[in-house]
């Protein structure tokens, strides 16, 4: 059996490089988890390719497995790829900073600007909101009702040319000391000439120090030409993405992102003018990876791993000093990363050899219950126990006096093991000096 168990151990430690099966496997996966988020197929496709080249020949980490470890560096790519560039507004040579929306309609234009507004009023600043959607009666209401909520004026001249609305807007925040100028634009439900033409119009106009374009993160497949289309006209310098707080996965934000090449500079996250964050890209790559499933598998092995609290078990037991107290330790360990069969299928070789063994948790739990109702010192101390110490133990965790007494007997031949492991092993290692 002790054979078998250091085989097992040894292909635990010496999991060794990725190799390409390994890759393509764990890759499977991932693309997957990027097509359900509504990442281009393209980009997909892409970055899957740009991945799948990294992580060939990376060393695989103690506590993972090789698919784990693949999904590892897609989840650092992602996070590097949506992270890059600056998040923060441009400044501009002189005041007022002009920053300029656009996207298609319903994307949260409007609101986003009076949520910005909003933010940088809080920082000090003074914003004026400017209503250049100047089709809609009621868009240049909703802005106002959005400013007043937002305690920012509202720079509107009604059903004016937009162009000129700008330049005005601008001159009026020079005049009135308004450092930060946010001009709302119109929409289309699809992206048309005359509309692109106007917004190029105001760029040329203003021009402005930010080019924020605001993508709906539902908006899925789609979000690849919007962004493609609007970049390209307008050299945006970055994207707002909104409505996260939704179930989008957010594969819009990865897409964006590698068209554009441009940051995303804030997240939407409600319906509320404070729901609004700069963004996060390790989130946005938990969330497009799916959170629910592979990647907490990752977190859990590295946060309950302990590295240092396992070896010093390890130390302890070999010095055969271990107590019940560590007996305890190893058991809430244990419990952190789930049922132990789930833990134990999960290791690499060991699924197929414990695929018939049945291991009842409840056993497991049994056991805590009574350790719990000893003292630190009954724990650190067995030899202390008497009879009416058991008594109360039994009382305490629910069981009978048989059943602590079956695992102080279990734990005390376990100690002897480890005594006689201890001294084998000393004879062979004399044996091996020629003695
Ligand atoms: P516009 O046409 O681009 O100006 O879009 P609006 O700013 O008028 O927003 C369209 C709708 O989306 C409105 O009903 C907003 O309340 C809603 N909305 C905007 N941003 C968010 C967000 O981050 N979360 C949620 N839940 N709703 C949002
Ligand atoms: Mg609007």
């Amino acid at each position: 059996l002790s054979e078998k168990l250091s085989a097992a151990f040894k292909r635990l430690r010496s999991k060794g490089k990725l190799n390409e099966s390994d890759v393509k496997e764990a890759m499977r996966e991932v693309r997957l988890a990027l097509l359900e988020a509504d990442v281009n197929y393209k980009v997909a496709k892409d970055f899957v390719a740009k991945v799948s080249e990294r992580a060939v020949g990376n060393e695989v980490m103690e506590s993972l497995t090789p698919a784990q470890m693949v999904i590892k560096i897609v989840n650092e790519e992602l996070t590097a790829l949506m992270g890059g560039g600056e998040t923060r507004l441009n400044s501009p040579s002189s005041p007022p900073a002009v920053v300029l929306f656009c996207g298609l309609q319903g994307s949260g234009k409007t609101t986003h600007a009076a949520k910005l507004a909003l933010m940088l009023k809080n920082q000090g600043h003074r914003p004026l909101l400017v209503a250049c959607d100047v089709y809609r009666p009621a868009a240049i209401q909703q802005l106002q009702v959005l400013g007043s909520q937002a305690g920012v004026p509202v720079f509107e001249q009604g059903a004016g040319d937009p162009v000129k609305i700008s330049r005005e807007a601008v001159k009026h925040a020079k005049d009135y000391g308004n450092d930060f100028v946010l001009i709302d634009t119109a929409g289309r439900l699809q992206i048309d000439e005359a509309l692109m033409d106007e917004l190029r119009r105001i760029k040329e106009a203003v021009p402005p120090t930010d080019i924020l374009l605001v993508v709906d993160a539902m908006t899925g497949q789609e979000a690849v030409n919007v962004a493609k289309s609007f970049h390209e006209l307008l050299d945006i310098t970055g994207v707002v993405l909104t409505k996260l707080d939704g179930d989008a996965r957010g594969g819009a934000a990865l897409s964006v992102r590698a068209v554009t090449g441009r940051p995303i500079k804030f997240a939407g996250i409600g319906e509320k003018l404070s729901d609004l964050e700069v963004f996060h890209p390790d989130r946005m790559a938990s969330r497009i990876l799916g959170m629910g499933d592979v990647l907490t598998l990752i977190e859990d092995a590295q946060k309950n791993l302990d590295q240092k609290a396992a070896q010093k078990a390890a130390e302890k037991m070999m010095q055969n000093r271990m107590d019940l107290n560590d007996l305890l330790d190893q058991i809430r360990q244990m419990k952190k990363m789930g049922p132990i069969q789930d833990v134990l299928n999960k290791m690499p070789g060991m699924g197929q050899q414990l695929k018939d063994v049945q291991i009842d948790d409840r056993q497991i739990d049994r056991t805590e219950a009574i350790l719990l109702s000893m003292t630190p010192q009954e724990r650190e101390k067995p030899e202390l126990m008497n009879p009416s110490r058991k008594r109360r133990i039994a009382a305490g965790s629910g069981m009978k006096v048989e059943d602590v007494n079956r695992l102080l007997k279990q734990f005390e031949q376990t100690r002897k093991l480890m005594k006689q492991f201890k001294k084998k092993g000393m004879r062979r290692r004399f044996a091996g000096m020629g003695l």
